[in-house]
């Protein structure tokens, strides 16, 4: 029964890597900012959000809580992840957003939230840090809507994706409701124009025409600090309007383009790194593309594509891939040693798969910079390379030469094989 559920997930891997490419690749491109920081984007671009207060301790919390004149407060966890409102820390509290009357309540729950774990539908088991709460002002939504502007592939265009049934899930919308989202390509020279965002939130159904003209003010807005801000996701997840008669984003999610770090400066000093995975920061000091996948075979390629291609192969071989790894077209014997640092740094890797074509980069300084890490590292796991191009020859010198066990490969299967059996014999 087990062999059959292990051989029915790999495929499942392996389909979804050859139409898709790893699921896990497609978001680490972008910066995210946390909710209280987006929320102060929203407003400096003239979109309303009730009032807020960030707060990295339980005592501010409390002091924090006391300057909402006794109103009502919602206490949210500020981690980068979505659905922390079904989300439960790892001490056992339920939910990463709660609606409480006292400034006791808020202290209490902060400190719980504070130097936990949140682990949401997002985070996957091992969820992520809380370091942060946001309190904010309660507001009684009358109707909860859904706002968003992203890049759109077919169009090529941005697209604003607005329903009525905000608050949940898009996805399941998507799914049992698929009418009720609109969907409106902006063209990018013009920007969302008034009237058309007024048919939107019209069609929405807004409760008056004051609302409607209030929405549309937001998505136009919402458009323009997705535009300068070069965002690639402006996300509002609910958009309401109140009972008294406002239309406020509740809640939002901003994601930034990374090549546009160079000219959104004031963006990208936000990042806060102990959201992100340490190996991958690491990494990415050293110039390597680094993202970590849940299998078992640590990999590392030069190229984007061939990356791809090698997670892909082993996939079709029945292996699974412990991460991606792009080591670029100028690595060095460093960058080469702190790869496989970060590939063994990982207790599920069982086997390695270098994976080289050697174009700029050169199969030789590769295969220096794996002797070096063989040796200083010592390594104890099958070590699979396949190497081809540029100073292949030296390169294939070199490994015999050092008398290390290395199983070397020119055929790409053949490789992939090999790695997936001594990966399957090292368990
Ligand atoms: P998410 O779960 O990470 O998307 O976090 P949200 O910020 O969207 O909060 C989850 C849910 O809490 C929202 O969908 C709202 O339904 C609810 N919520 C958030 N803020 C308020 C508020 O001020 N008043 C009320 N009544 N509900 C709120
Ligand atoms: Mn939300």
């Amino acid at each position: 029964m087990r062999a059959y559920n292990v051989f029915r997930s790999q495929a499942a891997l392996a389909g979804r890597m050859v139409r898709n490419g790893p699921a896990s690749l497609t978001q680490k491109r972008f910066l995210s900012i946390h909710e209280y920081r987006s929320m102060e984007q929203l407003n400096k671009h003239g979109i309303n959000t009730p009032k807020f207060l960030p707060a990295t301790s339980a005592d501010e919390a409390f002091a924090a809580a006391k300057k909402f004149d006794g109103k009502p407060v919602v206490i949210k966890a500020q981690v980068l992840a979505g659905g922390r409102g079904k989300g439960h820390f790892d001490n056992g509290l339920q939910g990463g957003v709660h609606l409480v009357k006292t400034p006791e309540e808020v202290r209490d729950l902060a400190q719980k939230m504070i130097g936990s774990k949140l682990i949401t539908k997002q985070t996957g088991e091992a969820g992520r840090i809380c370091n942060a709460v946001m309190i904010a002002e309660a507001r009684a939504p009358a109707h909860e809507y859904y706002a968003a502007i992203l890049n759109d592939r077919v169009t090529q265009l941005p697209i604003l994706i607005a329903s009525n049934q905000g608050g949940m899930s898009i996805e399941d919308v998507a799914k049992e409701n698929p009418d009720a989202i609109i969907t409106t390509p902006i063209d990018y020279t013009k920007g969302l124009d008034l009237k058309t965002a007024q048919e939107i939130a019209h069609k929405l159904g807004f409760s008056s025409e004051k609302l409607e003209k209030q929405a549309a003010e937001t998505f136009v807005n919402l458009y323009k600090l997705f535009d300068e801000k070069d965002a690639t996701q402006v996300e509002i997840n609910p958009l309401v309007e109140t009972k008294d008669g406002q239309v406020l984003c509740l809640d939002a999610k901003l994601g930034f383009d990374e090549n546009a770090e160079f000219r959104q400066k004031e963006v990208f000093d936000l990042r806060d790194i102990s959201q992100e995975d340490p190996s991958e920061v690491e990494a990415g000091k050293y110039g390597l593309n680094f993202i970590k996948l849940d299998g078992n075979i640590g990999c590392l390629v030069n190229g984007a594509g061939l990356a791809m291609a090698t997670l892909d192969v082993l996939s079709l071989n029945g292996g699974k891939p412990a991460n991606f790894l792009d080591v670029g077209g100028g690595a060095n014997a460093a960058a080469v040693k702190k790869a496989f640092e970060l590939l063994l740094g990982s207790k599920d890797v069982r086997a390695i798969f270098v994976n080289i074509f050697g174009g700029i980069m050169r199969c030789d300084v590769i295969a220096e910079g794996i002797i070096q890490a063989t040796k200083e590292l010592d390594l104890k796991i099958p070590l699979v390379v396949r190497l081809q191009g540029t100073k292949e020859a030296e390169a294939k010198k070199l490994i015999k030469e050092s008398n290390l066990k290395i199983f070397a490969f020119d055929n790409l299967d053949e490789a992939a094989k090999a790695a997936v059996d001594k990966a399957h014999t090292q368990q």
